[in-house]
C-alpha cells in the first residue's frame, strides 16, 4: 500500500462488519484501507460460517426431499447417493465467488485491501505483519476494529478438526459420520447437525442447559424440539461434558447431569464442539492504546461506537449485541455514517435472527417469555401451516405464525415463525416494526394486501385474532 500517506480510516478485519464499513468508507469519499490476515475477504460469515453452512444445508435438504419426500409427490429416484466431494467443491465454488466479489467492491470504491495482520501499535498507528512477508506500519485518523469472533473452547477438549471439530471442521468433513455428537443446542449445532443428520449421522445433541435455543420463543421452541426429534435428533438436555478421548476412529465423550451425578461415557465417530463464540482480539494491542474491555470481555464502546480510546472504533462480533453478520454489516454502516458526522444508528430491537434447519425458524422482537416478564398487557395471534393452501400444496405443513402486540397501543412487540422459508417470511415483520421507530400496528400489516397461495399469507391469518379483539376493545 501507498506508505507514509495518512489514511482516514484503517479498519482491522474483513467480515461483514469490515468490509462493509470499508465500502461505506470508499463511498462516502474516506481514504479508507481494510487489514485481512485469514488471506480473503468475507471473515467467518462468508469463509467458514453463514454461506458454506447455508450451502451444505441446501445440499443435504435436496438428499433429504429427493430421498424421503419425492415420492409422496409421485416422483421415484431410484438409486440417489452421495458425491461428498462434489458437494464441498459446489459449497467451495459459492464461498470463491463472493470474496472475489468483495474484491471487485473494494476496486471500485477505492478500498486499500491490505493483506496481514493488524496491530495497534500506538494513536493513529497500524503495524501490519504482511502476509507476503514482513511489516508495515500504516497512519491513519480514525481505526476500526471489526476483528469478529472465533469458537468459545470447552475444557478438557482439544479440537483438532478431524474427530473433535469446531463448526469449521463440521463443514469439512470427509465423510459422514455415522454418530455425530453436537455439543451445544444453539443455532450453529442445530444447523451443523442438520447437514449431517439428513446425510445419515446418527446426532446426539447434548445441552447442559434445559433448553435448545434459549433465546427463541417457548411455544416455538417446544414445537421446534419435537419436529427436529421426529427428524431423528436425539436430546440430552442437562447434560455437562468433562472430557473426550480420541481412540483410534473414534471419540469417548464423558458427559454427567449438569447438577453433578454420575458420568456416562458416549461414543461417536465425530464431535461437534458448538458451545458459542468469544470476541477476538488477539495479539491486537488493545491495551497498547487504552481500548478497555466490558465485563463479559468485549470491547466496550458507547453509542456511536467509539471505544475507551479516542479515535478507535469497534463494531461486530467483537463489541456486545448478537452475534450475527447482519449485525456487524449494520453496526460498519452505522460507525461510518457516524464518522462522517451524521447520525448514524442500529435499532437492536429489530435484528431478526433466523435458524435454517427444516422448517426454519425466524423471530424479530421480543418472545412472549419476555413481554409477561415485563408485565405488559399483550395479545397473542397465532396461524399454523398445517391450514395454510400454499403448505398444503406442497404437502409442507408443520409449524406456526405468532404475533405478540401491545394491547392497548395494537404495536407489534414481536414475530415468531417457524416453517417453510420463515426466514424469507420474517422480513416484512421486521419492515413493519421498523417503520416510524417500531410502532406500525397489527392493524397496518393487515391493511396490506397479501396474495393467496403463498406461505405469507399466513401472517395475514394470525394477526386477524389481534385485530378482531383490538375492534371489540374499540
Ligand atoms: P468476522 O466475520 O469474524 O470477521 C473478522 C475478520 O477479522 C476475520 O476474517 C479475521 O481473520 C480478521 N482478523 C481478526 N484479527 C485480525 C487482525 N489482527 N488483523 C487482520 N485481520 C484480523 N450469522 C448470520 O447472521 N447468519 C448466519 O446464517 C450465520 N451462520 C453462521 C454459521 C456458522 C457456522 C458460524 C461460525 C457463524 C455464523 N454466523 C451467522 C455468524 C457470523 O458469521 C458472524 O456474526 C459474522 O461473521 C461477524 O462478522 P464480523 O465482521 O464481526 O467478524
Amino acid at each position: 500500500f501507498a506508505s507514509g500517506e495518512q489514511k482516514d480510516v484503517v479498519i482491522i478485519g474483513g467480515g461483514p462488519g469490515g468490509y462493509v464499513a470499508a465500502i461505506k468508507a470508499g463511498q462516502m469519499g474516506f481514504n479508507v484501507a481494510c487489514v485481512e490476515g485469514r488471506g480473503r475477504l468475507g471473515g467467518t460469515c462468508l469463509n467458514v460460517g453463514c454461506i458454506p453452512s447455508k450451502a451444505l444445508l441446501a445440499s443435504s435438504h435436496l438428499m433429504h426431499e429427493i430421498q424421503k419426500n419425492a415420492e409422496s409427490h409421485g416422483i421415484i429416484v431410484d438409486g440417489a447417493r452421495l458425491d461428498i466431494a462434489k458437494m464441498m467443491a459446489q459449497k467451495d465454488k459459492a464461498v470463491s465467488g463472493l470474496t472475489k466479489g468483495i474484491e471487485g467492491l473494494f476496486k471500485k470504491y477505492k478500498v486499500e485491501y491490505v493483506k496481514g495482520w493488524g496491530k495497534l501499535v500506538g494513536k493513529g498507528q497500524v503495524e501490519v505483519a504482511l502476509l507476503d512477508g514482513g511489516s508495515s506500519t500504516i497512519s491513519t485518523r480514525n481505526i476500526i476494529i471489526a476483528t469478529g469472533s472465533e469458537v468459545s473452547p470447552l475444557p478438557g477438549l482439544t479440537i483438532d478438526e478431524e474427530r473433535i471439530v469446531s463448526s469449521t471442521g463440521a463443514l469439512s468433513l470427509k465423510e459422514v459420520p455415522k454418530k455425530l455428537v453436537v455439543i451445544g443446542g444453539g443455532y450453529i449445532g442445530l444447523e451443523m447437525g442438520s447437514v449431517w443428520e439428513r446425510l445419515g449421522s446418527e446426532v446426539t445433541v447434548v445441552e447442559f442447559g434445559p433448553a435448545i435455543v434459549p433465546t427463541m420463543d417457548g411455544e416455538v421452541r417446544k414445537a421446534f424440539e419435537r419436529s427436529l426429534k421426529k427428524q431423528g435428533f436425539n436430546f440430552k438436555l442437562n447434560t455437562k461434558v468433562t472430557g473426550a478421548a480420541v481412540e483410534g476412529d473414534s471419540v469417548k465423550l464423558t458427559v454427567e447431569p449438569a447438577k453433578g451425578g454420575e458420568s456416562e461415557t458416549i461414543e461417536a465417530d465425530v464431535v461437534l464442539v458448538s458451545a458459542g463464540r468469544r470476541p477476538y482480539y488477539e495479539g491486537l494491542g488493545l491495551e497498547s492504546v487504552g481500548v478497555e474491555l466490558d465485563k463479559r470481555g468485549r470491547i466496550q464502546v458507547d453509542n456511536r461506537f467509539k471505544t475507551t480510546a479516542d479515535d478507535v472504533y469497534a463494531i461486530g462480533d467483537v463489541i456486545d449485541g448478537p452475534m450475527l453478520a447482519h449485525k456487524a454489516e449494520e453496526d460498519g454502516v452505522a460507525c461510518v455514517e457516524n464518522l462522517a458526522g451524521k447520525a448514524g444508528h442500529v435499532n437492536y430491537n429489530t435484528v431478526p435472527s433466523i435458524v435454517y434447519t427444516h422448517p426454519e425458524v425466524a423471530s424479530v422482537g421480543k418472545t412472549e417469555e419476555q413481554v409477561k416478564a415485563e408485565g405488559q398487557e399483550y395479545k397473542v395471534g397465532k396461524f399454523a401451516f398445517v391450514a395454510n393452501s400454499r403448505a398444503r400444496a406442497v404437502d409442507d405443513t408443520e409449524g406456526m405464525v405468532k404475533f405478540i402486540a401491545d394491547k392497548k397501543t395494537d404495536k407489534i412487540l414481536g414475530v415468531h415463525i417457524m416453517g417453510p422459508n420463515a426466514g424469507e417470511l420474517i422480513h416484512e415483520c421486521v419492515v413493519a416494526m421498523e417503520y416510524a421507530c417500531g410502532v406500525a400496528s397489527m392493524e397496518d400489516m393487515l391493511c396490506t394486501i397479501w396474495t393467496p397461495s403463498t406461505y405469507q399469507e399466513s401472517s395475514k391469518y394470525a394477526g386477524i385474532p389481534i385485530l378482531i379483539t383490538q375492534y371489540l376493545a374499540w
